[in-house]
């Protein structure tokens, strides 16, 4: 099995969701870049309060902040047995700095149709306490509009919002959806079908990274 490991994909692919999974199988750290600044954003620090307006507009937040974020959490011990990076790079001069400073074994890529991406992301909810995910339709709380784990109510992220959605998936087709270009070109790119259940995407994602 490949141990630095990319996922790339459109927000509502499913990368957080499969990432934390496949994370568990390699006994690496799930690094998602998304949940680095939101946890930065919830505590007030310097750089979560610059991160925020860009978030919330469902804009790529500037490069220097998420590598400055991304490096440090590299260099913690536990990323040195590999990491799984969920969300970053999201362009080019991402996958460039990334280079500098990380090696990469695998890409996979999580390919759903347009429509599937919209549905999941309005129907996603999440705690407002730990960040785990829900999906109203598919993976609903087993109590009303409460998170399973801690039982804190579950908001819909703001960028999940339709006006934000359609700018996201904007800047992933203008800015990230050329790196399958980039890592294809690389023979790291391995291109997985995200439509199905949770399951059923992981047994195909496991095979790309036999
Ligand atoms: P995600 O949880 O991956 O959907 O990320 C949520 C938001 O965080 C994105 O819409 C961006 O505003 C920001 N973000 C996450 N990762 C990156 C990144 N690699 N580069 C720039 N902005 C990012």
């Amino acid at each position: 099995m490949m141990h630095r490991v990319v996922f790339l994909g459109p927000p509502g692919a499913g990368k957080g969701t499969q990432a934390a999974q496949i994370a568990r199988d390699l006994k690496v750290p799930h690094l998602s870049t998304g949940d680095l600044l939101r946890t930065a954003v919830a505590a007030r620090t310097p750089l979560g309060l610059e991160a925020e307006g860009y978030m919330r507009a469902g804009g790529l937040v500037p490069d220097a902040l998420v590598l400055k974020i991304l490096h440090e959490r590299l260099e913690l011990p536990d990323a040195r047995v590999g990491y799984l990076l969920d969300g970053f790079p999201r362009n080019l001069a991402q996958a460039e700095a990334l280079g500098t400073f990380a090696e990469i074994d695998r890409v996979i890529s999580l390919d759903v149709s347009p429509d599937l991406l919209v549905r999941r992301l309005s129907e996603r909810r999440v705690c407002s306490k730990c960040q785990s995910v829900y999906n109203l339709s598919t993976k609903p709380p087993k109590s009303d509009g409460k998170c399973d784990l801690d039982g804190t109510p579950l908001v819909q992220r703001p960028d999940d919002r339709a006006e934000a959605v359609t700018n996201r998936l904007k800047v992933y087709a203008e800015q990230t959806a050329p790196l399958l270009d980039y890592y294809e070109k690389r023979h790291l790119l391995r291109s997985v079908d995200a439509s199905g259940t949770p399951d059923e995407v992981a047994a195909r994602v496991r095979r790309a990274l036999a």
